[in-house]
Formats: structure tokens, sequence, C-alpha cells
């Protein structure tokens, strides 16, 4: 059993850490004190992202994407997830579901959106539709080859920067036929209400938008009608992944930084590290970062090996659940032991304990998480989970 990373992997990870270190890492406090990234940045960080390889690293060479494996995209998700303030964004990842776009709709969105000259965004929480997608009201009402969608779309993340949105609605009002579309933004009808502040501070948006009567041409749907949740479910796989990768590199991060303080911070005329009530939780620190790291590389490696979809869905919500929970636990020591310090905006480890906690809500919370693996426990047994 060979679990060592190989030289390709090694030199793409290390490229990751630097370009978090040499590009991210210097722009975070401007960042935290403007409330988001100023325009000012928007193209030459995209232009940084591009010249260093990142474009388009969770795609295929064949539509000018990277061709990186899922553990590659992990190995870089977790370097980029050290940024704060979702930094980590700036690498923009084209929707997942585009992979199942005709060959038109490749060359006019995905083709550009792996180059960094379009980006896209996704729309499926509304103000009654959150945990429950089949409680989503916006429709797409066929009328001659077109459809017009109308509803109202929430927490839709990085709308300022998109210039496109994959909006999930019902074909004809039936929740038995959730459908994907993709909607210029500029497409008459589409509002933009506001932009909500979070907990978080956040490069971009999380806006709130409406659809009123927006004229999308057959063409521009994705897949087939009733065909939203599958689609959807791809991109979750993903998403969930790299989300648990960017929550290690994020955890391990806060660990360094309390360990290095810790070891310089004397009280009582030692440092502070001598003190048990200070190196036990960073001795289980450590340790949790290393069990959910095996956990995210084994998985990661295994979805490169398998073409079981379902198996990738029930493996990806057990990462996503364990490494977030790691990673707010160990936020939350580790601002423990920087003391006051910790509690200062100016200090990373207190923006990343802010930045984490949304990883146990969105792209599913912790709870259903727990719901589809419990549900794929009755189905299929725990040796899913168990068994190696
Ligand atoms: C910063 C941010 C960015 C986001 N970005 C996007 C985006 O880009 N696009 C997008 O479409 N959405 C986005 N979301 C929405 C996100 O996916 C939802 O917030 C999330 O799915 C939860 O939905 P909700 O907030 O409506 O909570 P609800 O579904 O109302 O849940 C409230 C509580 O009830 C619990 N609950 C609900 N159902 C069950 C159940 N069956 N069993 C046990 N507990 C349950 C939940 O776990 C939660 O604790 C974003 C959210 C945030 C906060």
């Amino acid at each position: 059993m060979d679990l060592s990373l190989n030289e390709t992997d090694c030199s793409l990870q290390e490229r990751a850490r630097a370009f978090c270190d040499q590009i991210l890492l210097p722009l975070e406090l401007e960042v935290e004190q403007e409330g988001g990234l100023p325009e000012a940045h928007w193209a030459p960080i995209r232009d940084q992202v591009v010249a260093w390889g990142f474009a388009g690293i969770n795609h295929s060479v064949e539509n000018s994407g990277c061709g990186f494996s899922i553990l590659q995209q992990v190995l870089i998700n977790e370097q980029l997830g050290r940024a704060t303030s979702g930094l980590w964004d700036v690498v923009f990842l084209p929707p997942v579901s585009l992979k199942f776009a005709t060959d038109a709709q490749k060359q006019e969105y995905l083709v550009p959106s792996c180059r960094g000259e379009r980006r896209g965004c996704f729309a499926i929480s509304e103000p009654g539709a959150g945990s429950d997608p089949r409680q989503v009201r916006t429709k797409a009402m066929k009328a001659g080859g077109d459809y017009i969608l109308s509803g109202e779309k929430w927490f839709v993340t990085s709308f300022s920067a998109a210039d496109y949105v994959i909006v999930h609605a019902h074909a004809d009002d039936d929740p038995d036929r959730p459908t994907l579309f993709l909607v210029d933004k500029q497409s008459p009808g589409l509002h933009h209400q506001r932009s909500p502040h979070f907990m978080h501070t956040f490069i971009y948006d999380h806006a709130e938008i409406r659809l009123e009567g927006v004229r999308v041409p057959e063409s521009k749907r994705l897949g087939e009608e009733g065909q939203g949740f599958e689609l959807t479910k791809d991109w979750f796989v993903e998403a969930r992944l790299q989300i648990g990768a960017r929550c290690l590199g994020a955890a391990t991060r806060a660990l360094e930084l309390a360990t290095d303080y810790a070891t310089e911070r004397e009280q009582f005329g030692q440092p502070i590290i001598q003190f048990q009530g200070v190196s036990f939780p960073i001795a289980d620190m450590a340790v949790e970062i290393m069990a959910a790291k095996s956990m995210l590389y084994r998985i990661a490696w295994q979805l490169d090996h398998t073409d079981d979809r379902k198996r990738a869905h029930a493996h990806a919500s057990a990462v996503k659940l364990h490494c977030s929970e790691v990673a707010g636990r160990v936020v939350d020591r580790a601002l423990q032991i920087l003391g006051g310090r910790g509690y200062m905006r100016e200090n990373p480890v207190e923006r990343l304990y802010r930045d984490l906690r949304v990883d146990r809500i969105w792209e599913g919370t912790s709870e259903i998480q727990r719901e589809i693996i419990s549900g794929q426990i009755r189905k299929r047994g725990v040796a899913l989970y168990t068994g190696w």
C-alpha cells in the first residue's frame, strides 16, 4: 500500500502553497479592511491565476481546463484554504455541471470560463428553499421555443464577479422536473436586489436576485428537463470534497499559528506550551487534522478510480461533514491559545474562526450530510463507510 504523493503532485502542492503565500496572503488585511476585494484587483489577480497555471483546475484539457485529478485538486484547494476571507475564490472553478453541456454551450460558457474570460455562479437557494430544494418556487414556463423564468434566488455566491448564472428552476412549475438554465447576467428581467453582509468577510458577494419573466432560449437549458438534481449532485461531490480540503488547509494554518505563539509566548516564567492546558489541545488538533486528512486524501484518490457516482456522493458527504467539523474545533482551540490576540480582526485566526463557520452550513448543512450518510447506511449497510 503506497500512500506517498508522487513528484508531480508534490510540486503542484508546493506551487499552490507559493501562490497562496505570494499572491493571496498579502491581500488579506486589505480585504478585511475594505469588506471585500477591491475591484481594482479583480483583473490582475485573474491574470495571476492564469499565469500560475490554476485556470480551470476542475475541468479537462479538452475543455481548456488543467486536466488535474481529483486528488490534485484537493492538494491545491488545501493550500488555497489557508487564505482568509474567501481569497481562495479567486481561483475560479467553472461549474462542474457544464461538463454535461452541449458542444455549443461548452464553447460559449465552459471554455471561456476555464480561461478566466467568463465566470459563472450557481443559484438554487430561495427564501423558502434551503435544505429542501423541492420547495423551489422559481419556475420555467415553456413559451414557443423559449422558457420564461420567474422567481427569487438568495445567497448567490460571487454574483458580483460573474457574468452568467446557472439557475435551478422547475420546468412548467413541476417539482418533479427540476432543470438548470444558463442565464446571462445582462438578460432583461434579471435584477440584483441586494448583497447582504455575512459573518465572514468575503472577497465577492452573496447576492439576492429576482427573475421577472426572463426569456431563455431552449438552447440555454443545461441537460434535459428534470435532470437538475442529477447534474447538481455531481457539483456537490466536487464542492463537498473541495470544502473538506480548504477546511483542512485553514485548520492547519490555525494550528501552526497557535503552536508558534505558544512556543514564543511566556507567562508565569515559561513558554505557555509548557502547560498541559495549552500543549494537549495542540496535540488534539494535530491528531484530528491528521485523521481527517487521511480520509480526505483516500476518498479523493478513490474518486479518481471509480465510476460509482452514488458511492462518490455518499463519501463526499462524509468528508464534508468530518473536515468542516474538525476545522471548527481546531480553530476554536487555536483562538483560545492566542488569547486576546486571537480575538483581533487583524489576526488570521480570528478571520479563520469566522470563515470556517459557514462550511457547516453551505453546500448542505452538517445535519443534511448526516441525513445522507444515515440514508446510505440504511440502503447499503455500514460497510460503505467502515469497509476498506
Ligand atoms: C455564505 C453563504 C453562501 C451561499 N452560497 C450559495 C450559492 O452560491 N448558491 C446557492 O444556491 N445557495 C447558497 N447558499 C445557501 C446554502 O446552501 C443554504 O444556506 C443551506 O443549504 C441551508 O439552507 P437554509 O439556510 O435555508 O437553512 P434551512 O434549510 O432552513 O435549515 C435551517 C436548519 O434546519 C436544519 N434542517 C433542515 N432540514 C433538516 C432535516 N431534514 N434534518 C435535520 N435538520 C434539518 C438545517 O441543518 C439547519 O440547521 C449559501 C449560504 C451561505 C450562508
